[in-house]
């Protein structure tokens, strides 16, 4: 199989899927793009929440963040509150910045912290834009500032928006139900008949076909990689609700429950719901009562309820087909990453077009193991948040606790707690500073403190961190309110 392609085909209309067809029709200037699409079979439309590499897709799309916003009813996400995970009535922020240098601030703050040390202030306090997060204020970074930022959306309004983006750059759109897929006689797909009997073809495929994986699930055969062991959720319910004055706040609230989590996801005009949990330790209508019971403004719509299994499949790229979205794997919403690793997948897909280089089987063999690897790294991070729970309440909590973990995931425990040390692999989706948030926000701090602190004069240190602490304060002072922030960029005015 060798590049260019004359003829790629998008299955599917997704996130996913427009993403990939835009993208491609941008990256590859006259190649034809066409994408398939089933409004009858809809999209899955969750999917609101993201992480801060969406902004380099954006940029490289040519996408105006203010456009964006306003066709998207979007907002600012900073990151994410963790409610009740460590413990009931306990919370942290895992936010997109640092608590000062990675050897510094933090570590000094917990060597403290251990002795007792009074008027610390929270670690939190020591990171600016969780500062932020708690008082509801925004603003882009400037040039010296060391945090990051993403986006809630409205997934179906952002799909919308991408297909007008891929239409106006020569994507070919086609509506009806795929109902046959032929195979070529080396096992790759061929052409794909629709219910009207029109017939597509092209020499590559990408599969966004959702949950369904039409073309690498269900036609190629390719195994799934289970990861449920580890990541036990399979459901989840979802319903929006009216804004009714709450404020808008620039993060995603995740709270943990019986035997799942809650998210709470602000938009411009509603704000996002939903109750994700593993149906081996509760009853479906149990959890829809709950979720009802606890939502902050009047239902716009019934619950649904989505039905998955975390993991992946083996391999993302077979023959002529490549996977991108649901239909190649899915982990659990808890770090919104389902859209970062299409991002990725893509990303690499587009390079390898691009440098015209033969798709020899060392090639699809790289990018097959890279996705696996992709996939691992952010299977472990997630269950970083479950594994380091005090809570013993119910049987998914007792199950989390004594759970065997993945190796790797269990040397960079081991590695923290022994040393401090913040092991990163090679294509980890979260940098060290992530890893250290959720550390220290759950209350897991290394056995032994940093020799090397000792010599740090203890009254300077302290005069560090308060100095560090009073900063952010005034600089987040000065900010303005989300909403507000939100409204001078969306009105187009100046801030
Ligand atoms: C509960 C939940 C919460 C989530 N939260 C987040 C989040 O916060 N952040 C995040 O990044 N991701 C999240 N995700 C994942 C996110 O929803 C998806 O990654 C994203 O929407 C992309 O989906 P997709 O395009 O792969 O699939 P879909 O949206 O399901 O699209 C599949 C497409 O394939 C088409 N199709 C299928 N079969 C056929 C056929 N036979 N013929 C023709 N067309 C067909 C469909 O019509 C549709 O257009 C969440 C997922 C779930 C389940």
């Amino acid at each position: 199989m060798k590049p260019p392609f004359k003829r790629i085909v998008v299955v599917g209309g997704g996130a996913a899927g427009w993403m990939t067809a835009t993208a491609l029709a941008t990256a590859l200037k006259g190649g034809t793009v066409e994408l398939v699409e089933s409004e009858e079979i809809g999209i899955v439309g969750v999917g609101e929440a993201t992480f801060p590499s969406i902004r380099n897709f954006h940029r490289l799309l040519g996408i105006d963040e203010a456009e964006f916003l306003r066709a998207t009813n979007g907002t600012y996400k900073l990151g994410i509150q963790f409610c009740d995970w460590r413990a009931r009535g306990e919370s942290y922020f895992h936010t997109f910045g640092d608590f000062g240098a990675l050897s510094g601030s933090h570590a000094v703050w917990g060597q403290h912290h251990r002795l007792g040390e009074a008027g610390l202030g929270a670690l939190g306090e020591q990171c600016l834009p969780s500062v932020m997060a708690s008082q509801g204020r925004f603003a882009l970074p400037g040039e010296n500032d060391r945090y990051d930022y993403a986006y809630h959306f409205d997934a179906a309004l952002y799909a919308a928006f991408l297909r007008e983006l891929g239409e106006r750059r020569g994507v070919r759109r086609t509506e009806g139900r795929i109902v046959d897929v032929a195979r070529r006689a080396d096992g790759g797909v061929d052409r794909l008949t629709l219910a009207d009997g029109r017939v597509v073809a092209g020499d590559l495929y990408i599969d966004c076909s959702g949950f369904a994986s039409l073309l690498l699930g269900r036609t190629l055969g390719e195994p799934f990689v289970d990861f449920s062991h580890w990541l036990p959720v399979d459901r989840a319910w979802a319903c929006p609700t009216e804004r009714i004055g709450t404020e808008l706040t620039p993060y995603t609230r995740a709270t943990a429950l019986e035997a799942g989590w809650a998210w709470r996801i602000p938009l411009q005009n509603r704000t996002g719901n939903g109750h994700v949990f593993a149906s081996r330790h509760i009853d479906e209508d149990r959890v829809r009562a709950q979720l009802l019971q606890q939502l902050d403004g009047p239902a716009l719509a019934e619950p649904r309820l989505l039905r998955f299994q975390t993991g992946h499949r083996k391999r993302a790229w077979v023959h002529n087909v490549v996977a991108l979205g649901l239909s190649g794997g899915f982990l659990e919403p808890l770090e919104s990453t389902s859209i970062f690793l299409v991002q990725w997948g893509l990303g690499r897909l587009i390079d390898l077009l691009l440098s015209g280089a033969p798709f020899t089987e060392q090639v699809v063999a790289d990018y097959n193991g890279e996705m696996g690897r992709r996939f691992a790294r952010v299977r472990d991070f997630i269950i970083l948040h479950y594994c380091l729970s005090a809570r013993r309440d119910s049987a998914l909590w007792r199950a989390m606790a004594t759970m065997e973990l993945p190796e790797t995931l269990a040397f960079k425990l081991h590695a923290w707690r022994q040393a401090g040390a913040l092991h990163q692999y090679d294509l980890e989706g979260f940098d060290a500073t992530s890893w250290l948030a959720i550390h220290t926000g759950m209350g897991h701090w290394p056995e032994r403190a940093d020799p090397s602190l000792g010599d740090v004069e203890r009254a300077v240190a302290l005069r560090g961190l308060q100095w560090r602490r009073e900063c952010i304060a005034t600089a987040v002072a000065a900010m303005p309110k989300h909403e507000a922030y939100l409204r001078g960029m969306l009105g187009g005015r100046e801030r």
